[in-house]
């Protein structure tokens, strides 16, 4: 049995964990690599395995990182199942379209400048037409049901508690007499989040492929975070300006809107406009509210008790292109939440490039920010950046709020690893930066776990 990482090994996109028992073998996600342009243009068109030999891709969560690639996948040669829970299945949907949407869109634009200067054109990755050969593949599952994936592999989806129908996997692996127990994290949540339900917590496990996003970090508590969103949205409301959060339509999104509707309420900060800018918004609404089986009791009895638990009825949202530029010229104070996430494409940048050389305005980045994207230098302190391929000064305030993070942090990390009844006897680090996930590998040394590996890109280790 072997697993090889190709893909967010000490890193955090692109993931891509080849699992190979016997003759089969299954991808677990089948995400797109983000950051730099040229490194992450080439390892996106050319796949280090041939698609075709492999059987199913197991699909933990909908974010583009676990998920972004397969339309590739598919257009080079990949025809097994994706099996992923029905409103991973639903958002997937949702995210690809979107993403061929903005990647086709990137390229115009960049290609429009490129012909005045008489330099090659650029392709997009995939179009809107690979994305609709690659969704017929997406096989919903239910929660903690077992199915077979391939000859000798059956894998229990468990929820994950980080997105929207997000799962943990339980592979059970079987070659010749052995038989292994393999639990992959996915993103991992955190305990105690409002909307969704906790992490699942399975009892045993052989080996252990752990991410490690916040590996060597600890998250503030919430209320913490609250206070720090309050103020921040308070000062830029009283300067008129505007807070540009980037984030995705669907997910942290409706954790955010849902923090900022009880300050409101608690009247913590002064009642704006808040703005979702993206074509889908409407429909990735939607989506979140047909999927109540994602949700735990105490979202489930505020849904029982109002119509609009997550106060999306007082958010504006804008799909119309024409109206998004407006939106962008319109002064504050308001709020603004448009994807992508990392700043690496989508309306954001419209926003961020009207919006960050003014001293006004604040850009709160909620959610990781892998190295070399748009986010990262926003929120490393870098006084100039790049946009759309200009220069701009940067003179708005920058926050990056890590305690909306929809990650467990090393504490939760390390809790996990080590609450199986049975250890496990090899722990896989991966999805971390270097510094994050040798800082996990570390701790999980420390507590006692034997065979910790923290692999290299393209490593394979067999157990
Ligand atoms: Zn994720």
């Amino acid at each position: 049995m072997r697993l090889t990482a190709h893909g967010a090994a000490r890193n955090v996109t692109g993931t891509k964990h080849l699992l190979s028992v016997g003759p089969s073998r299954v991808l677990l996600d089948c995400g797109l690599v983000q950051g730099h342009r040229a490194e992450s243009e080439r390892r996106n068109r050319v796949f280090p395995f041939d698609p075709s030999s492999v059987h199913a891709v197991l699909l933990t969560h909908a974010h583009l990182d676990h998920s972004g690639n397969l339309p590739s996948l598919v257009r080079a040669g990949f025809r097994g199942p994706v099996l992923a829970t029905a409103a991973t299945a639903d958002l997937t949907g949702i995210l690809l379209r979107d993403s061929a949407r903005l990647q086709e869109h990137d390229a115009e634009y960049l290609n429009a400048r490129r012909r005045r200067s008489d330099e090659p054109v650029v392709r997009p990755l995939y179009t809107e037409a690979d994305v609709e050969a690659a969704l017929p593949l997406l096989s919903p599952v239910e929660y903690d049901r077992p199915v077979a994936a391939a000859h000798g592999l059956t894998v229990t989806f468990r929820d994950a508690g980080h997105i929207l129908g997000s799962a943990m996997l339980e592979i059970e692996a079987r070659e010749g007499g052995r038989r292994s127990l393999v639990v992959f994290t996915g993103d991992l949540g955190r305990v105690g989040m409002p909307i969704l339900r906790d992490p699942y917590r399975p009892a045993n496990a052989d080996v252990l492929v752990t991410e490690s996003t916040y590996g060597g970090r600890l998250h503030a508590p919430v209320e913490q975070a609250r206070e720090r969103l309050a103020r921040l949205v308070s000062r830029v409301a009283s300067r008129g300006g505007k807070v540009i959060v980037p984030a995705f339509a669907v997910g942290r999104t409706q954790a955010l809107l849902f923090e900022l509707h009880a300050l409101v309420g608690e009247g913590r900060v002064p009642r704006l406009p808040v703005f979702v800018d993206s074509p889908l918004a409407v429909g990735a609404t939607d989506l979140f509210v047909r999927h109540p089986e994602c949700f735990d009791e105490e979202m489930l009895a505020l849904v029982r008790r109002h119509d609009d638990p997550l106060g999306l009825g007082k958010v504006t949202y804008v799909r119309a292109a024409d109206e998004s530029r407006a939106l962008v010229r319109r002064r504050g104070p308001m709020v603004v939440v448009s994807a992508s996430g990392m700043c690496e494409g989508g309306r954001v940048l419209h926003h961020l490039r009207q919006a960050v050389g003014n001293r006004r305005n604040a850009v709160l980045l909620v959610g990781f920010q892998a190295e070399g994207t748009l986010g990262a230098r926003l929120a490393a302190g870098e006084d100039r950046v790049r946009i759309l391929g200009e220069t701009h000064a940067v003179r708005a305030e920058v926050a990056a709020f890590d305690e909306f993070s929809a990650h467990a942090d090393a504490r939760g990390l390390t809790a996990f690893a080590t609450g199986f009844r049975r250890p496990p006897g090899l722990s896989v680090v991966v999805h971390g930066n270097e510094e994050n996930a040798l800082a996990l590998g570390r701790r999980l040394s420390s507590s006692g776990l034997a065979r910790v590996v923290v692999p290299f890109d393209g490593e394979s280790i067999e157990f």
